[in-house]
């Protein structure tokens, strides 16, 4: 709902990320990125398409080559695949094909582009050699490079913004959000979103306000508009007059005071009132996060989501670049775990730089570990990277997604061809690490314990188990209401996980967004969970709500809630039980 007031506008959107900022805005349009068939296009269109398309190739071509020159020439294998790609660009079959279709066909140079790589993929995949049919990811990631410079994708580029703004989008995608440069960008909105996306957790993890699922917000504000971003209580206001505006500096300030205070005391331990500790680790997305999640007090990284690193370089990386940075990360948190996720792309991680499968669902699609065991040898570089890296400290390897038990399976198998071929190359590593499963989708709940006989320990990832067990988008702001951490269906899931991995003996922690909101923690201490892991800036508001808790009254009223029916019932007994420690600011309505 909008309520205007003088100049001033008002709307409602989702929380992404707690704090208030106070700025100007810089919108930032991503939309006519959707592939169009425009036929046929008139005869003296036909020329200005095929030239189009020409300058799209060769300014992918330069940029691809400028890549090529700033690597390590050591790089061997991988660098004569992006060789390989080099050619591609002016091969006859994707080049030459596409300018004809173009000029025979009087259509425009996108749709020609797709449907000249679409057909050379059938052809390379049915051709009977591995070799060549493993190929047909360099045609895609070729031809996607070509696609994304005919969009003039390549000209948004967050990272470039110079100047202390507040971001207005459409929306952005995860891969966006890690390019914004904290000291220019106050905070972002944007129309798209839901609750706990991706993009919402890299913005909590940089610590800046957003408010996410405004509809709209593009539509309603203009450049250097004056906006007030409140991400705890997910407002937007455009324009405010001087009241609003004293009002939130206010409220900034005192949020900043808070946010200050919790960070002095996130030196101390975990522990609770009756003396038991709890493990808080951090999730990071970027090596860079260390610091902040050491700062923070995480006793470890409890899930690091590598797929940011792919997302970055716009290619899948080698096994060596792989290695320096899961070596650094180790040996930045030596004696303390990194828990490493292998890649999670696809579902809202798509970017068309490392695949093009179209999907009408993505995320019932092939995304995380159903995508590496479809591209095996993009699995086995990632394993092999790992599996080095552990020889260098604490690691423990965790697979997402997992939906049955022979998908745990083929991953062992999987993980022995990389130590195959690490002992044939004559490689150092470790092949002594944990295995994990990430528990986030209702069917490996429900087969629990016989995941529990194949793997070391679980992570219960809530973002999606919440997501596709309550059929809720994650970026869909219309059902944004209805992801609720604390609906009696994810709580009986989170017990039956713990119940199937305290009966197998196997480790648990959660790494999950829920256990980074302070309301959830005591149904999560009650029904016995001791691990955590969340984005680093909710550690200190989490141990604080930690300190203030009693294990035993935690445990007698999670049985309480465990009986309870909806969401409501639910929150009101834990507001209610746990007023006194409930903490003041991340989510402050005063
Ligand atoms: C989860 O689903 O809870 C999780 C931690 O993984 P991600 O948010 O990266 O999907
Ligand atoms: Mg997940």
């Amino acid at each position: 709902m909008n309520i205007s007031k003088s100049d001033q506008m008002i709307i409602k959107g989702i929380s992404g990320s707690p704090g208030i900022c106070i700025g100007k805005a810089y919108i930032v349009d991503r939309e006519g990125v959707n592939i169009t068939k425009r036929y046929p296009v008139s005869d003296d269109m036909v020329p200005k398409e095929i030239d189009r398309f020409k300058q799209a190739v060769s300014k992918a071509k330069n940029d691809h080559a400028k890549v090529i020159d700033s690597l390590d020439k050591d790089l061997g294998e991988n660098l004569n695949i992006l060789e390989t790609h080099m050619v591609l660009f002016k091969d006859k079959l994707l080049y030459g094909k596409t300018i004809d279709t173009i000029s025979h066909e009087k259509i425009n140079a996108e749709w020609a582009l797709r449907k000249v790589s679409g057909k050379v993929k059938t052809m390379f995949q049915q051709i009977d050699d591995k070799y060549l049919q493993a190929r047909v990811i360099d045609i895609v990631q070729v031809s996607d490079k070509i696609m994304s410079y005919l969009f003039g994708a390549q000209d948004i580029k967050i990272s470039d913004i110079n100047k202390r703004v507040i971001i207005v989008a459409h929306d952005l995608s995860p891969a966006d959000a890690s390019q914004i440069q904290l000291e220019r960008i106050k905070g972002f909105v944007t129309d798209r979103g839901g609750k706990d996306s991706h993009t919402s957790i890299i913005a909590k993890s940089l610590r800046i306000p957003s408010v996410f699922g405004l509809g709209l917000a593009t539509t309603s504000v203009k450049n250097d508009d004056i906006l007030i971003v409140d991400g705890s209580t997910g407002t937007l206001i455009i324009n405010p007059d001087e009241d609003t505006l004293f009002k939130y500096e206010d409220r900034m300030a005192r949020f900043q005071e808070y946010r200050a205070d919790l960070e002095r005391e996130s030196h101390l331990p975990a522990v609770t009132k009756d003396g038991i500790a709890l493990n808080l680790m951090a999730n990071i997305e970027l090596v860079e996060e260390v610091v902040a999640a050491k700062d923070n007090g995480a006793i470890g990284i409890g899930l690091f989501r590598t797929e940011f690193l792919y997302l970055d370089l716009k290619r899948f990386p080698t096994e060596d670049e792989l290695l320096i940075k899961y070596k650094e990360l180790v040996e930045l948190m030596t004696p303390q775990s990194v828990t490493i996720r292998t890649l999670d792309i696809n579902g809202d991680k798509v970017n068309p730089y490392l695949t093009t499968i179209e999907e009408a669902n993505p995320s019932l699609g092939l995304r995380a570990v159903r995508f590496c065991l479809e591209n095996q040898d993009i699995f086995i570089t990632q394993l092999k990277a790992i599996l080095r890296a552990a020889a260098f400290g604490n690691i423990k390897l965790l697979i997402p997604m997992i939906s049955c038990v022979e998908e745990i399976i083929q991953v062992k198998q999987v993980i022995n061809k990389a130590i195959l071929e690490l002992e044939h190359e004559d490689k150092i590593f470790n092949k002594d690490i944990p295995l994990g499963a990430m528990i986030e989708v209702p069917s490996a709940v429900i087969i629990a314990e016989h995941l529990a006989e194949h793997v070391d320990f679980f992570s219960i990832g809530t973002n999606d188990l919440i997501q596709y067990s309550m059929a809720i988008d994650r970026r869909n702001r219309q059902v944004a209401h209805l992801y609720q951490a604390l609906n009696p269906a994810v709580l009986k899931m989170i017990k039956m996980t713990y119940d199937a991995a305290m009966k197998k003996g196997i480790d648990l922690v959660m790494c999950g967004e829920m256990a980074g909101d302070p309301i959830n923690i005591p149904v999560l201490v009650g029904l016995g969970l001791t691990d955590f892991s969340m984005n680093s800036g909710a550690i200190p508001v989490i141990k604080r709500m930690i300190r203030s808790l009693d294990t035993q009254k935690a445990k007698k009223n999670a049985e309480k809630i465990m009986a309870l029916n909806t969401v409501q019932e639910i929150s009101e007994f834990i507001l209610t039980e746990y007023k006194e420690i409930l903490p003041f600011g991340e989510t402050d309505e005063s």
